[in-house]
């Protein structure tokens, strides 16, 4: 039977060959920005600004979760959106004035990060506070998502059900979408979208939209993870997991250069165990090799967070300590020498003093030296100088 379109049906078909239009633009514009950087961050910030931008899919607000498998976590890592209606209308009136288009959105973000600024907004920081666990589905909303792998709209009416979950509750949303992010067969992160400013109800299209854009995003942020992996790989030595040397040079060049910027102390302990050539040559370099490892994992544990611990070479090992004077270094060096001489490794018993110790040398910035050589040719003076006063201790 022929049907002939009446105006009416011919004006909507027309529109919604209009919108789709709009909508492949849209998506083909975010995947080709996702593919202009392997940084995880910018990526994350690709994908929520494409959720989120009105000449995107016009969200009002934007969650992105990984998941860390390890440890069998919801992690929250970046969160867009306004905190209120009038800081709303603020924003969304600057992007619309400075005629801002998705790519603009992007550089202004890359600008920023590359000034280690970030973009530091009261939402994104409640985001990364968010973390759940992976295994109570009943209790939480994302991990049922993540289990389950399918997306879940929230309405207006169904939403109730769900009021005693913890990201219901923190965001006060009254609809709600989840949409798990996939690589592959595995789910790798979750995108929540709401429109909490508006209360736009949320479309078929929306959900259709976001649907799609999930697909690329999972794949974009599974190879961001894979090459943020290699490049952590290249700068660790495989026997301790400590940094290695050529990362070691990299790290002192950096940190000493923030430093110089903030006029902000810095120091270098270098550190080196005594008589270890015995150990190793009586029991082998395998069990030489267990006592690095053994000693790396201790140096880590007992350093602050900020340190950075590096493989020097051999049975030689750096710490660069960056805000550290030479009065708080000491203290530092001093307090591992003793955790080192206390803790039991296991055949202590060959070395001379029948114990396990160390020697450590230290420099600090500006005093002893203002560029890398120098500080690491004063901290490795030190270090001689310890293990000439007969080791196991600390000379600056
Ligand atoms: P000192 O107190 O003067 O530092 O004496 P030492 O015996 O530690 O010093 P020396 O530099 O003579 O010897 C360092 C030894 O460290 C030589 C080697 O047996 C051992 N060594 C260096 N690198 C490694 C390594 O990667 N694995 C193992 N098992 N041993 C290593
Ligand atoms: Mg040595
Ligand atoms: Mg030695």
């Amino acid at each position: 039977m022929l049907h002939l379109m009446t105006m009416e049906e011919t004006t909507k078909l027309k529109q919604e060959l209009e919108r789709t239009k709009t909508e492949l633009g849209i998506l083909y514009e975010i995947s080709n920005a996702m593919r202009t950087t392997l940084k995880l961050d910018e990526i994350l910030y690709i994908i929520l600004t494409g959720v989120t931008a009105h000449i995107g899919l016009g969200f009002n607000r934007a969650l992105l979760f990984l998941i860390n498998e390890k440890e069998g976590l919801i992690e929250g890592k970046m969160g867009i959106g306004p905190d209120s209606g009038e800081e709303a209308n603020r924003i969304w009136g600057q992007i619309e004035g400075e005629k801002m288009d998705l790519d603009d959105l992007i550089s202004a973000y890359k600008f920023s990060s590359n000034d280690n600024n970030g973009f530091e907004s009261g939402f994104n920081k409640q985001v990364q506070q968010i973390k759940v666990s992976l295994a109570d589905k009943n209790e939480n909303l994302l991990s049922l998502v993540a289990l389950e792998g399918m997306p879940l709209h929230l309405t207006k009416e169904t939403i109730a059900n769900y009021r005693n979950s913890s990201i219901v509750q923190s965001l006060k949303s009254e609809e709600l979408v989840l949409i798990p992010l996939k690589a592959k067969d595995k789910i790798n992160g979750i995108i929540v979208a709401d429109n909490f400013i508006t209360r736009e109800p949320i479309s078929k299209d929306d959900l259709h939209m976001l649907a799609m854009l999930a697909n690329q995003a999972g794949l974009a942020i599974e190879n961001s993870q894979l090459y943020e992996k290699t490049v952590m790989l290249a700068h660790m030595d495989s026997l301790t997991q400590l940094w290695n040397h050529g990362y070691f040079q990299y790290l002192l060049q950096t940190e000493l250069e923030k430093s110089r910027a903030e006029k902000a102390p810095l120091s270098l302990i270098m550190l080196d165990i005594d008589h270890f050539k015995i150990y190793n040559d009586t029991l082998g370099h395998q069990a030489g090799d267990k006592i690095l490892t053994e000693l790396a994992l201790l140096l880590k544990d007992q350093s602050r967070k900020m340190d950075f611990v590096c493989r020097y070479g051999g049975e030689e090992f750096a710490m660069v300590l960056p805000q550290a004077d030479k009065k708080e270094a000491f203290l530092i060096a001093e307090r591992l020498r003793m955790d080192i001489e206390k803790h039991a490794f296991s055949h202590e018993d060959i070395f001379p003093t029948k114990k396990l110790t160390v020697s450590l040398g230290l420099a600090s910035f500006p005093e002893d030296g203002l560029v890398p050589a120098e500080l690491v040719a004063a901290s490795d003076k030190a270090l001689y100088q310890a293990k000439n006063k007969g080791r196991n201790n600390t000379c600056c």
